[in-house]
C-alpha cells in the first residue's frame, strides 16, 4: 500500500462534478407522446418464455410495452435500428446521460455515429421505487447481461440459457442467420425490472429481488424503426442466483401499439450532426 499524502482527506473532500449535465439535452414531449398513445390500438404481441428470448418489431412513431405476467421476472432488452443493425442501443452513453437506472422521460440512446434517441420511456409503473437504502434501483443500464463466458470463468461448466445466448438464438431465428453471426450483434442491455446497484463498501455490482409484480409494465415510444429482443432472464426476479436453472422464472409480455396519428410535431430524430472528420 502506498502511504497517504498529508492532504489525502482534503483531496477526497472535493465535491463531484456531473460529467454530462443534461440541461441542454433536448427533452421529449411526453404530453404529446401520451396524447398519441391515447389513440393507439394494439397490433402485435410476443411472449418471452422463461429462460428464452423473443424478438419484436416496432415502426417509428409506434409504442411498445413490456409487462410482468404470472410472477416477478427480470428482462434483458436489446434494441437495433430495424433498417441498420450497426446502430444499436448504447448502454454506456445512456448511463452517462441519464444515470445508472432509467425511468419515465429518459431515453435509450444509440451507438456512434448516430447517437440519437432510439426509444423514449413514457410510462413506468415502478417509478415509485426510487433509490433504496442499499443504493438499489430499478431498470438498470449498468449490468451487461448474464452470459456463458463469464459463467465458465467463475463457475466452470456450460449453461446455454443465459440472456446472451437467449438473445443470440432469438436474433438468429428472426434474421435467419447463424448463431455466430447473430452473436456479434448482441450488446449490453437495459435490465428491465431488475433491481441493482453498486455496494457502497466495495463498489461491486449487486442485484436484489425485483419489486415487479404481475401487471407492472414499462412502456416506450419508438423514435426510430426498432427491432427488439427481450430475454426472460434465468435469474427470474434475480433475488438469489442467475446463469442456472435454479431460479423460478416467468414469461414477459411485449405488446406493440399503433397510434391513430403520430405525436404532433414529432419527427424521426436525425443522426448526430458531428462531421466525423476527427480533426485535421
Ligand atoms: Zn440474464
Amino acid at each position: 500500500m502506498p502511504t497517504e499524502p498529508r492532504d489525502a482527506q482534503a483531496r477526497r473532500d472535493i465535491g463531484p462534478v456531473i460529467c454530462y449535465p443534461d440541461d441542454t439535452l433536448p427533452a421529449p414531449d411526453l404530453v404529446g407522446y401520451i396524447a398519441a398513445r391515447g389513440s393507439a390500438h394494439k397490433i402485435d404481441e410476443a411472449i418471452a418464455a422463461p429462460r428464452e428470448a423473443a424478438t419484436f418489431r416496432v415502426p417509428a412513431g409506434y409504442f411498445f410495452r413490456i409487462s410482468s405476467v404470472d410472477g416477478p421476472q427480470v428482462g434483458d432488452l436489446n434494441l437495433w435500428n430495424a433498417d441498420d443493425l450497426s446502430e444499436r442501443f448504447y448502454s454506456g452513453k445512456t448511463r452517462a446521460l441519464h444515470g445508472t437506472h432509467v425511468t419515465t422521460g429518459n431515453r435509450l440512446w444509440s451507438s456512434f455515429p448516430a447517437l440519437r434517441p432510439m426509444a423514449t420511456i413514457i410510462e413506468d409503473t415502478l417509478s415509485w421505487y426510487g433509490i433504496d437504502a442499499f443504493g438499489g434501483s430499478v431498470h438498470d443500464v449498468i449490468g451487461t447481461r448474464c452470459d456463458p463466458y463469464t459463467h465458465r470463468l467463475l463457475a466452470g461448466g456450460d449453461y446455454h440459457h443465459c440472456c446472451h445466448s437467449n438473445l443470440t438464438r432469438a436474433l438468429a431465428d428472426e434474421l435467419s442467420i447463424s448463431r455466430v453471426e447473430a452473436e456479434a450483434h448482441v450488446h449490453d442491455v437495459m435490465n428491465v425490472f431488475m433491481c441493482t446497484g453498486f455496494t457502497r463498501d466495495t463498489g461491486q455490482y449487486f442485484m436484489k429481488a425485483s419489486p415487479v409484480r404481475p401487471g407492472d409494465y414499462i412502456e416506450f415510444f419508438a423514435e426510430i424503426p426498432l427491432l427488439g429482443a427481450l430475454s426472460a432472464c434465468p435469474g427470474g426476479d434475480c433475488s438469489s442466483t442467475h446463469s442456472s436453472g435454479a431460479a423460478a422464472c416467468h414469461p414477459l409480455l411485449i405488446e406493440v401499439f399503433a397510434p391513430a396519428d403520430p405525436p404532433a410535431g414529432w419527427e424521426v430524430p436525425a443522426v448526430n450532426a458531428y462531421d466525423r472528420s476527427h480533426g485535421a
